[in-house]
């Protein structure tokens, strides 16, 4: 529900309005953006109070109209905020007119590793870094990252090359050593759902990244968004990186392109795309990244290894240097096309 109050109302009156919500046990905010001050209530309100409270609420002196809200999740969206949230990120700002690029490896392996790739995104134009310490792994057997010295490495690249730094954590307790050692949390596709993680980096100021678990469905993808933003951290950006695919011989997932347009309109939040999780396969992800931008995507999240042909970890869908300096011309045209551009410099 969001109360508007009129042109003329005084602070009383808008102090009057939050009392009588709070009084019912809801969750008054006061709204962003607009002339007007609105005031919102984030929490659900059972089903017999909604017509009794907007009632209450509409006789209240210097309350203009009371509307109900649809959606299940509040603050994530567009009614509650309707101008696009930007979350800048040392001067890297996400859901701009510029297009964003995150790229790097799927895991940290080594210095040499890391260094070498972080350097050719760099010089090809990307201004953030990305690389997993923590990996989410299939088989327990599989190389599960390098932890806390992967993430002192990822800190040390990014700084070596001026770039903004973005790392899955996986686990509740790696939560500050990440904190200390990278600039965007990514929350793993298989963590959508895990709610205390949610309400556990809701409770950090670091920008988050919401990947989409391959069974999610939007709305439930903005509700992961609002456990975050409940907890009281603004800085929340989506990603869609794929979701269980028809076919499985020719792609990991489909990209599920669509939901950029969808979540544009039902959202104010940031979104990304990450072609390389979803194709599976390094030849389709500079088509799929150039359609991302042109759907809207406010960033790309690609990776790119030195040699991917011995990756310890998603190899196949990695692109090499060569075809991630292509790809960037392609962002650049498209992006262009669309009435953008790429954000070249970090701060
Ligand atoms: C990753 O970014 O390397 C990753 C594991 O992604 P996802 O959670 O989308 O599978
Ligand atoms: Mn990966």
């Amino acid at each position: 529900m969001i109360v508007a109050m009129a042109n003329d109302a005084s602070v009383e009156d808008v102090a009057r309005v939050v009392e009588n919500i709070r009084q019912h046990r809801l969750v008054a905010l006061e709204l962003p953006g607009g002339e007007r001050v609105a005031i919102g209530i984030a929490s659900a309100i059972p089903p017999d109070l909604r017509a009794s409270l907007a009632e209450l609420l509409e006789s209240l002196s210097g309350v203009s109209k009371v509307t109900h809200v649809s959606r299940v999740y509040k603050l994530a969206s567009r009614e509650f905020h309707s101008s696009d949230t930007t979350v800048n990120v040392k001067g890297v700002v996400f859901g701009g007119n510029e297009v964003v690029v995150a790229a790097g490896p799927c895991a940290i392996e080594s210095r040499e590793q890391l260094f070498a790739a972080a350097e050719a995104v760099h010089n090809a134009g990307a201004t953030v870094l990305r690389g997993g310490a923590f990996k989410p792994r299939t088989s327990p057997y599989a190389f599960q990252g390098l932890g806390l010295e992967g993430l002192k490495l990822l800190k040390e690249a990014g700084e070596a090359f001026g770039m903004v730094t973005v790392t899955e954590v996986l686990d509740q307790h790696d939560i500050d050593a990440t904190i200390e050692h990278a600039d965007v949390l990514q929350i793993g596709a298989r963590n959508m759902q895990n709610y205390p993680l949610l309400r556990a980096v809701g409770t950090c100021e670091i920008p988050v990244v919401i990947k989409r678990g391959p069974s999610a469905t939007i709305d439930e993808w903005l509700l992961a968004a609002e456990y975050v933003l409940s907890q009281g951290n603004p800085n929340v950006m989506l990603c869609e990186r794929g979701i269980h695919p028809l076919d499985r011989e020719h792609v990991r997932y489909t990209l599920d392109l669509s939901a950029v347009p969808v979540v544009k309109h039902l959202s104010h939040l940031p979104v990304i795309v990450d072609p390389s999780h979803a194709c599976g396969n390094w030849r389709y992800v500079a088509s799929m990244s150039l359609a991302a931008v042109a759907a809207g995507a406010d960033a790309l999240l690609v990776e790119c290894h030195p040699d991917p042909s011995q990756a310890l970890c998603d190899g196949t869908q990695s692109l090499n240097f060569r075809s991630f300096s292509e790809m960037m011309s392609g962002v650049k045209a498209v992006a262009s096309a669309v009435g953008r551009s790429v954000s070249l410099a970090a701060g």
